[in-house]
Parts: structure tokens; sequence; C-alpha cells
């Protein structure tokens, strides 16, 4: 079974079964895709390392736990080996954050499924549980998530709050850091290691830090009266129409989960809009909303000038915008824009509009600009802004993805007062997310003292 030393592997076995440990090259690679491709910088990056280091990049072995003692004695075995462990869902991620850096073995952690207890407010699963199907045991009940990555049929729910930190329902709740993960156990990779529980303020150096700070067991994460929503596709004649209509919509009281302005340049990338007769030539803003309020957003439609399509109600087989807007936009620009790199970018509230024109002034068709809203205290107080409010946002796109535009675009950006979150690393310091890193240092040192949990992805100082 591969190389990994025999007085680690035996033990392996013994705690999870042979069927559950894989060591075989074809295995363990078929085990590290993720959607890092979607950056052609992070793409060349792993083709360079596949290429010197081989299709497992190092890993010796694949181990997929059930139980909360099995974690527990992997993490001890590989402790006590200096093995690095790198903790892996579903591996949806797209910032490279799953691919071990350092070998070692990756910690499949599914088997950890099942939504364990729901409560007035709070419902709690297995890391491992699809988002999706914490989701549907909410909604079994009338219930629902507060936020959903589009990710949400796939990606697990410990791989979201340690990977991702947005999704369905941003403009109405914010991010992962806005009240949307309300506690976790996790295991700690001492060298006798524990389980702690966290609460909504101590699980925060969990959030987004992909991996590296412990392993999720358990994830509670709040939900809310399920809605009726609907899909609209709401068209206008030029692309500041719909960006203010975006804006008149956030600080309405229509409740809506997204609602993503896309300019008229990228309108034929989204083929099952136009195929069924949205216009490709014009802009449009892409919106789900509650449809028990239809009136009131047709009546910001009307402000603005726009044509509202019904695009998809209850019993509409047509795809639902849940798979055009958030990461998944990334997957319909690239099949018009086969080369396109992304940038996250933060608008100032105050001046959104004159930034956009600044932004097409200065690039032109050389980047495909996007205008949404979240309701985040944690990513205003990161821009110094009250933390009461929406903050303006947009996944911008770059035709011609070189590493030289993408540096153009972000000095631009600082120089007229836009801020960037970094898609092209899987360094926590090199995001843009965090204001005080030194906290999340702090407890990772504190839980991880040797450095062996998803090494690489962050540069805790001695
Ligand atoms: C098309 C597309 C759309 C997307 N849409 C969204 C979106 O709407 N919102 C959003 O937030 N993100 C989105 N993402 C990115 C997002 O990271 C993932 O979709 C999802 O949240 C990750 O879940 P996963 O189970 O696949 O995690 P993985 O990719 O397996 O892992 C993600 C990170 O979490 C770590 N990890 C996984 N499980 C654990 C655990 N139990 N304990 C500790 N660490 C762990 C891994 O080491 C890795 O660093 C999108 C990506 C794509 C490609």
């Amino acid at each position: 079974m591969g190389g990994l030393d025999p007085a680690v592997l035996s033990p392996l076995v013994r705690v999870v079964g042979v069927d559950h440990v894989h060591t075989d090259p074809h295995a363990i690679a078929s085990r590290l895709r993720d959607n890092s491709w979607l950056s052609p910088l992070l793409r060349a990056h792993l083709g360079q390392r596949r290429a010197s280091e081989g299709a497992t990049l190092g890993v010796a072995a694949v181990v997929e736990p059930a139980t909360d003692d099995e974690v527990l004695e992997i993490v001890a075995l590989a402790v006590e080996s200096g093995l690095a462990i790198t903790p892996r869902g579903a591996g949806t991620s797209n910032l490279g954050q799953a691919t071990p850096s350092e070998g070692g073995i990756v910690l499949d952690v599914r088997r950890l499924h099942g939504v364990t207890s729901a409560t007035a407010g709070r419902i709690t699963a297995r890391a491992g549980t699809r988002q999706g199907d914490v989701d549907a045991a909410a909604r079994r009940e009338g219930r629902e998530l507060t936020l959903l990555t589009t990710t949400y049929a796939t990606a697990t729910i410990g791989g979201w709050v340690a990977g991702g930190h947005v999704g369905l329902g941003a403009p109405m709740y914010g991010t992962t850091w806005d009240g949307n993960v309300l506690g976790a156990r996790v295991a700690t990779a001492e060298p006798v290691p524990r389980i702690l529980t966290l609460d909504e303020h101590d699980v925060t150096p969990l959030v987004h830090t992909f991996g590296t700070c412990g392993i999720l067991l358990d994830v509670t994460v709040p939900h809310v009266p399920a809605r009726p929503w609907a899909d609209w596709v709401v068209t206008f004649a030029g692309f500041d129409d719909a960006c203010r209509f975006t804006e008149d919509l956030a600080h309405s009281d229509v409740r809506h989960r997204v609602a993503a302005a896309q300019p008229s340049t990228v309108m034929p990338a989204f083929r099952a809009l136009t195929a069924a007769g949205v216009p490709s030539d014009q802009p449009a803003v892409l919106v789900i909303a509650d449809r028990d309020q239809h009136n009131d957003l047709h009546a910001v439609v009307k402000t603005h000038g726009g044509a509202a399509l019904a695009w998809r109600h209850d019993g509409s087989e047509r795809p639902p915008l849940a798979s055009m807007v958030f990461g998944h936009r990334m997957l319909w620009v690239k099949r018009l824009l086969p080369n396109a790199a992304f940038l996250n970018v933060y608008f100032d509230p105050e001046h959104v509009h004159e930034q956009i024109r600044l932004l097409d002034a200065r690039f032109g068709d050389r980047l495909v600009p996007e205008l949404k809203f979240q309701r985040s205290s944690w990513l205003r107080r990161l821009r110094g802004l009250p933390p009461a409010g929406t903050l303006p946002a947009g996944l911008l796109a770059l035709p011609d993805g070189t590493s030289r535009l993408l540096d153009d675009v972000i000095a631009c950006c600082e120089e007229i007062g836009v801020s960037c979150q970094n898609p092209h690393t899987s360094v926590l310091e090199d995001t843009g997310l965090f204001p005080d890193i030194s906290s999340i240092h702090a407890f990772k040192r504190l839980v991880d003292p040797t450095g062996v949990l998803n090494p690489g992805k962050t540069a805790v100082p001695a």
C-alpha cells in the first residue's frame, strides 16, 4: 500500500478499516480534484507542481474517518509522525485551499454525516454533511438556512465554513462572519488531540481559515422561516440603470437572496437565459426575491425603467438563477471567456457608480464588471465603515486573465478606493479578508502547536 511508513499505515487501517485508507496513486489523485482551475494563475502553479511532484503531490494517503474518536486517533498518529493533515470536504473550493502543500494525509470528512439537532433558530450537522441536506432538514420544518453556498448540492457544511464565506441570502444576512455560524465542535491537532466546543464568538478562527486552525466535527448554523423564493431576470437600457436598481433594491424592504447586475458584454455567457429569449445585448439583473413581495419588486423595477421577466417560479423546469450567481457565475463566464481570471472587489458605498465608471474608462472590454450588495458588518468594518448597512461588491472578470492585467486592475482599484479580495491565492495573509490575522495565529499556535494542519496556507510567526 503506497509509500506510507507501515508504522503509520497499519494503525490507520486498524482505525478506519482498509476500505477507508486510500494509498493507490490514482485513488489519491482523483481525491485531490478541486476548482482551482478557474484561476489561470492557480492552474499554472498546480500544473508545475504536478510536473515536479507527480499527480499525488506527495500525499501518502486519503483517510475517511466516520466518528470523532477515529478523527482523534488519526490526528494523534499524524502529529506523532510529523505528517501534514489536509482536511477535505467535497473539494468544490476554487482557491487551492484544499490542495495539500506538503504531502502527508488528506482527511476526507464526508463520512461524518447527518443532522444531529434542530432547535429554535439553530441546526447542527456533522461537518461532512452537504449544506443542501442541512437546508432540506430545516425546510421540512418550514425553515431555511440564512446563507447557502451556490454549491449547496455537493459542498459540505464544514468545507463551506472553512473554505467559503458567502452565498444566497448575502443581501440580507451577510457572510459567514456575520452571525451565520453559531458554533462548532472542533478537533485540535495537539499530541493528545482534544475536542473543543466553540460558540459563535470563539468559532471565528475556524471561519475561512482553510482547516489550518482545527478540524470541524460539527457545525451549528441559524435557520429562519422559509420564504417562497422566485427568480426574475430584469433587463435595462444601460448598465448604470441596472446598478442603480440593484442598489435601490438592496436598500428596500424587498427580501432577496441575490440581485446581481450584469453588463451586456457578459449576457451571451448565460446561454440558458438567452436561449429562452432573454436579450443577449442588454444589461440584466439576476434577482431571487420573495414572491409575496412581487408588487414591491416591480415598483423598484419601474422606477429604473427595467423590464422584469418572471424566470422561474414554482414548477418551472428552467435552470435556477442560483446556478448562475456568486461562484457559479464563473462557470458560465468561463464558457464565453475561457482564459478569464476573476477578482472579488468591494466598492465604496458612497462612490460605487463613479468607481464602476472609472474602471470602465480605464479598462473597457478588458474588464467585465458585476454589482451586488452584501449586508455584512464584518466586511464593512474591514473597510473602516460603520457596521450597519450594506456593502457593494462584485466579481470582476478579466477576459485576458494574465497576471499583468490582474496587477494593473488591482493597482487601479487601490488608486480609486476599491478594495480587492485576491481569489488567486490559498495563503490566508494574502486574501485581504482578515482585519487581525494575529488572533488567528494565536489560536493556531494553541490548537496546532507542531503546524501539521494544512501547512503552507498561513505563515504563523514563531
Ligand atoms: C462554481 C462554484 C461556486 C461557488 N459558490 C460559492 C458560494 O456561493 N459561496 C461560497 O462561500 N463559496 C462558493 N464557492 C467556493 C466554496 O469554497 C465551496 O463551494 C464550498 O463552500 C466548499 O465546500 P467543500 O465541502 O467543497 O470544501 P473543500 O473544497 O473540500 O474544502 C474547503 C476548505 O475547507 C477545509 N475543510 C474542509 N472540511 C473541513 C473540516 N471539516 N474542518 C476543517 N477544515 C475543513 C479544506 O481544507 C479547504 O481548505 C464556489 C466554488 C465554485 C467552484
